[in-house]
């Protein structure tokens, strides 16, 4: 049996498992260090309680043969995809069918899985620095190329982002087929506005390109003029699929949901040139390889879309809102050039004396025993910055940033 050798290029650690690392020796060398973390891309807050009630009503109904419930629509359940259609998208004027959502078990997997659904031989943009998952989903599919002396990718387009462009991928002047575009960004906290997103949309009609709207911080947008969806922009619902996530919205890291639109209009084209509905393939694609998202927490997810459970979600978005802007705010004062932490969990922070991100990380964790993630790590135009989160509680939140000041 062969292996797939693009297994074989993927660089030997992934961002985060090298930060624990290090982390860890640095806390078994000194295990007094009381090390505040403000690299976690995880939520702290529990489950909203009318989640909660929700799914302890699920677990009940497991419980009665009469209300039991085996395996579920591959699709997610019509109750909690129209609620979606309703709350997310029609009633803020957008005209999504509960038929075109897929709910998932996260939006990880589903960035991963689309790779299903599009040739092998696509070409592939994305932005740099990144969600590290774009890049190596892309090699595991062999997608990528060769990797390259500089640590770029020989096939896949990078979509340089930085403080020029104010981190915003602008469209290359070269055909690509697919796009994955970020917004909010994990890294930089940058988010696209409307008509940054009417180039992409014009780009991908004119080039017949798709692209993917990874969405998975959309709630943190509360300024009405920036968009939380690209459906928001005209005419893509013709080129793009939007994946989204109920874990940082929701806190729904640990129970694992989401959903990905791929609307009716969205084609692409076969070898003998006809035209292919993409949602076609992901059900095809779904009802193959999934099984779908579990009945408790798809029942819990449904009470997001109450009036109780919009308002306890807004309140907790808020309570990390709160916390970027206080870090935003502190780093500025004392002298760095910062973006994000403004409609984002993730402030995106410039070494002061031209440090290497890797730099910059070691004198965070051993003059200030506050641990960030290094730039670098979600791609080369990284190098130089480092993450900050907005996700660690407000104590010591404020705790970190007395050390700073
Ligand atoms: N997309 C981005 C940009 C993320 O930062 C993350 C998680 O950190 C995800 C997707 C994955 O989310 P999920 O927990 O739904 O798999």
């Amino acid at each position: 049996m062969r292996i797939n050798d693009n297994f074989e290029k993927l660089p030997e650690s992934y961002l985060f498992s090298e930060v624990a690392k290090k982390l860890a020796a640095y806390k078994s060398e000194y295990p007094e260090a009381d090390v505040i973390r403000m690299d976690i891309g995880d939520v702290t807050l529990p489950i909203v309680p009318c989640v909660i009630d929700a799914m302890h009503r699920a677990v009940d109904d497991m419980a009665q043969s009469s209300t039991f419930h085996g395996y579920g629509p591959e699709q997610g359940y019509e109750s909690l995809r129209e609620a979606i259609a309703v709350v997310d998208y029609r009633k803020r004027g957008i005209d999504i069918d509960a038929d075109d959502i897929f709910i998932s078990d996260g939006a990880k997997c589903d960035l991963g899985n689309l790779g299903d659904i599009y040739s092998t031989d696509s070409i592939v943009a994305l932005a740099d620095p990144g969600y590290p998952v774009y890049v190596d989903t892309t090699v595991m599919s062999g997608r990528a190329g060769e990797l390259l002396p500089d640590g770029h990718w020989s096939k896949i387009v990078y979509l340089d982002c930085n403080a020029e462009n104010g981190f915003k991928p602008a469209v290359p002047d070269t055909h690509v087929d697919v796009i994955i575009l970020c917004s909010p960004s994990n890294p930089t906290g940058a988010v696209m506005t409307r008509e940054e997103l009417e180039k992409w949309v014009a780009y991908a009609l004119r080039e017949k390109a798709l692209i993917i709207f990874d969405s998975a911080y959309e709630a943190f947008v509360r300024n009405p003029e920036l968009p939380r969806s690209i459906y928001e922009i005209r005419d893509a619902d013709k080129v793009a699929i939007e994946v989204r996530s109920f874990s940082k919205t929701a806190g729904f890291t640990g129970l694992r949901c989401g959903y990905t639109v791929v609307p009716k209009a969205l084609c692409g084209t076969d070898a003998e040139g006809r035209e292919v509905s993409l949602r076609k393939l992901w059900n095809r694609r779904q009802s193959t390889k999934f099984n779908g998202a579990s009945y408790i927490v798809q029942r819990g997810a449904e009470a997001l879309y109450t009036s109780e459970g919009r308002e306890a979600v807004r309140i907790n978005i808020d309570y990390y809102l709160e916390n970027a802007r206080t870090i935003r705010a502190c780093m500025q004062d004392a002298g760095f050039t910062v973006f994000g932490g403004d409609e984002s969990p993730y402030i995106w922070v410039k070494g002061k004396n031209g440090e290497s991100s890797w730099e910059l990380f070691r004198t965070m964790l051993e003059k200030y025993n506050i641990s960030c993630t290094p730039g670098v790590g979600f791609g080369s135009e990284g190098e130089g910055y480092i993450r900050l989160t907005g996700f660690n509680s407000r104590e010591n939140t404020l705790r970190a940033m007395e050390r700073i000041k």
